[in-house]
């Protein structure tokens, strides 16, 4: 056993452990983090399409989803946006702000990474790789921390292991297990930001579209967003899907509105000034060809029959059916696409301020880990470095 104690010990070097392991030690505390794989921050290597959507600037509670819908709302509020960029100029990252509030790096990932592990350096933490914790004990007031080769005590543990997706990289339920052999409630937990797979009968019409993106409105009960959506070979994708996702269950369907800027009465109107032409004609000069093309057989549309020859309701039936396309998905494409795992550590076991158990001092879960999860558009990283910072600032 190393017989040194530590203030504070961080299983995972993601995103908010490295954030939080800078925190802590500068505050003065002895820090130690280890990460199970070969390198930190996988994750944040690969997102944004590697450029890492870092955060969002219009970051809200309305962002994000838990089953305590203000839970985060504290620790967002101390630690915001604008807190996270300062770190990234005073650093001198180049970023530019894709969609509004979307702040990606201009270059590469990696430079946050480099960041946050500068900031972990110049504060005294010891950061170790290769080393995967394999099991968590607590005696006394000291948490006993296993790993293959060697065991670490410390004074609170920091669990910071991120969600189930992409498990090549590290994604796993270790945190999840932790916390209910520590008696802590987790909530349900399902892939999301993810695409959709869809059935058979419905796939064999829409593959050929596979690639195909357009701009679409997509709503349930509960949420509606307007993004782009993508044709996949499975089903479906894009921006708008993987938002919707996160707020879409098994056997439910979502609803696609594909002429979000138009209604019934644009296309009464473009029959009066062109009568002879067909409806084809008028739904090409707004949604992608080969779109039409589906749409067109799909609801059995004349390319010859002129759109003086169609009844107003007849139109404006046709256009209700495009901006109101139900789908029922088969199923999300898994753990293995998913951006977020949705669900985690009961928000009612943990300390909004401070991120710490209620019934076990010294235990902080932060990030992805905890039942808190947002949109697509740096809100997850939002809420790592805002958890972090709010455990981080607490540690006594
Ligand atoms: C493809 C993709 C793109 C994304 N793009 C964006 C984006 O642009 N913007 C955005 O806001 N969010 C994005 N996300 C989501 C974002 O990456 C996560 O929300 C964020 O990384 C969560 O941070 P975390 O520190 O909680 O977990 P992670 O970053 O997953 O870190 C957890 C770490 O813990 C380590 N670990 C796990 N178990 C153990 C153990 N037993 N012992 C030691 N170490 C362990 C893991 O190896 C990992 O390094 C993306 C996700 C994916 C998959």
């Amino acid at each position: 056993m190393n017989s040194k104690v530590y203030d504070v010990l961080i299983i995972g070097g993601g995103a908010a452990g490295l954030m939080a392991a800078s925190v802590c030690a500068k505050r003065g505390k002895t820090t130690l983090l280890l990460e199970g794989n070969k390198a930190f921050g996988k994750k944040i290597l690969i997102s944004g399409g590697g450029r890492c959507n870092f955060t969002n600037l219009f970051a809200t509670h309305e962002n994000y989803q838990s089953e305590n819908q203000h839970f985060f709302k504290s620790a967002l509020k101390r630690y915001s946006p604008y807190d996270f960029l300062d770190l990234v100029e005073k650093y001198k990252i180049e970023y530019v702000e894709k969609k509004a509030g979307q702040l990606f790096c201009k270059q590469s990932a990696r430079s946050i990474v480099e960041m946050l592990v500068s900031e972990c350096e110049k504060s005294g933490s010891e950061l170790v790789l290769n080393t995967k914790v394999l099991s968590v004990g607590k005696l006394d007031d000291l948490f006993q921390v296993q790993t293959a080769s060697e065991e670490f005590q410390a004074r609170n543990l920091i669990v910071a292991t991120g969600g189930l997706p992409i498990a090549q990289i590290g994604g796993n339920d270790f945190g999840l297990g932790l916390a209910r052999e520590f008696k802590l409630a987790t909530t349900e937990v399902d892939p999301a930001l993810v695409p959709f797979k869809l059935k058979d009968s419905l796939l064999k019409k829409t593959s050929a579209l596979s690639g195909v993106s357009l701009p679409v409105r997509i709503f349930n009960e509960r949420i509606s967003f307007d993004e782009d959506l993508l044709f996949t070979h499975k089903g479906l994708s894009g921006p708008a899907i993987l938002q919707i996702s996160l707020y879409w269950n098994v056997g439910e369907s979502v609803t696609i509105d594909f002429l979000p800027t138009e209604n019934s009465d644009d296309l009464i109107s473009y029959k009066k000034s062109h009568p002879k032409r067909s409806i084809d004609t008028f739904l090409k000069s707004r949604l992608p060809k080969k779109f039409v093309e589906y749409w067109c057989q799909r609801e059995c549309l004349s390319l010859v029959k002129k759109l003086a020859d169609y009844s107003n309701d007849e139109l404006i039936a046709s256009i209700e059916a495009l901006k109101n396309f139900s789908v029922n998905p088969a199923a999300s494409e898994g753990y293995r696409k998913a951006e977020v795992m949705r669900g985690g550590v009961s928000t009612d076991e943990i300390s909004s301020k401070t991120m710490e158990a209620k019934s076990v001092k010294g235990l902080y879960f932060i990030g992805e880990v905890v039942d808190v999860t947002g949109q697509l558009g740096g809100f997850n990283f939002q809420w790592a470095w805002a958890s972090a910072h709010a455990a981080g600032q607490s540690i006594i």
